[in-house]
């Protein structure tokens, strides 16, 4: 059996417990030796977030600081340019090498939009897909262009102990308890100073307040 390691990559802007839930959930399900959370310096399909990609990394570093399974990972910060998913996955495995079953994590409205990364049909060669469910995602949201359809038809497992039989190429969908928490209503709350207690954790609460972000 190879080691299993879930990829979180995201923006962060900032990290909520709907992250932090959804990789604790999955390690449980799927055993996973490790989970790398590793923030994207330059979202390529976003505007540039107001918010530095060493202050959110910073967040994700206080957030997951006492969980042993939970690392960041600031290889995106490193590079110039983009951050192409990609080249996230041909670095790691380069790092890795065969030892390790990458499992890349995923809401569903990221899925939606997957046949827009770079080389996106080139993932699989590098990593397995695990799909979470995002709660109260819009039905018109959720179809799925014919290419990702074939995609998800050819890799799909139901079985999770195919994750750690290859080391990439499977799709898996896995139910996780439905936390209907996004960064972008937690930035509209900071902007409009209400209460983001509970959404997230408090020492990234803190950090927000002490360094005046999304005020
Ligand atoms: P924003 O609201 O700014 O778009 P976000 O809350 O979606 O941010 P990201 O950093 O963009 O957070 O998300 C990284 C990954 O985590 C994506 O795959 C996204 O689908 C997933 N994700 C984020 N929040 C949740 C949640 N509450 N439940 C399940 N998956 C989530």
């Amino acid at each position: 059996m190879k080691k299993c390691i879930g990829i979180l990559g995201g923006t962060f802007n900032p990290i909520h417990f709907g992250h932090l839930r959804m990789a604790q959930e999955l390690a449980d399900a799927l055993g996973f030796d490790e989970v790398r959370f590793i923030p994207s310096a330059n979202p390529p399909h976003r505007t540039t977030p107001e918010v530095s990609a060493e202050h959110r990394a910073a967040m994700v570093q206080l957030a997951i600081a006492d969980n042993p399974l939970f690392k960041l990972d600031m290889r995106e910060l490193a590079r110039m340019g983009a951050s192409y998913m990609i080249d996230t996955l041909i670095s790691l495995r380069e790092e890795l090498g065969e030892y390790a079953a990458l499992c890349l994590i995923m809401g569903s409205d990221a899925f939606v939009k997957l046949d827009t990364w770079h080389h996106w049909q080139e993932l699989l060669d590098y990593c397995h897909i695990i799909l979470v469910q995002r709660p109260n995602f819009a039905p018109d949201q959720t179809r799925l262009s014919a290419e990702l359809t074939a995609l998800l038809h050819d890799h799909y497992t139901e079985n999770p102990d195919d994750l750690t039989e290859k080391t990439n190429g499977y799709i898996h969908m896995q139910k996780i308890t439905p936390l209907e928490i996004s960064a972008t209503r937690i930035r509209e709350r900071l902007k409009t100073g209400h209460s983001v207690r509970y959404l997230m954790p408090e020492n990234v609460i803190a950090y927000i307040t002490t360094h005046k972000l999304y005020g």
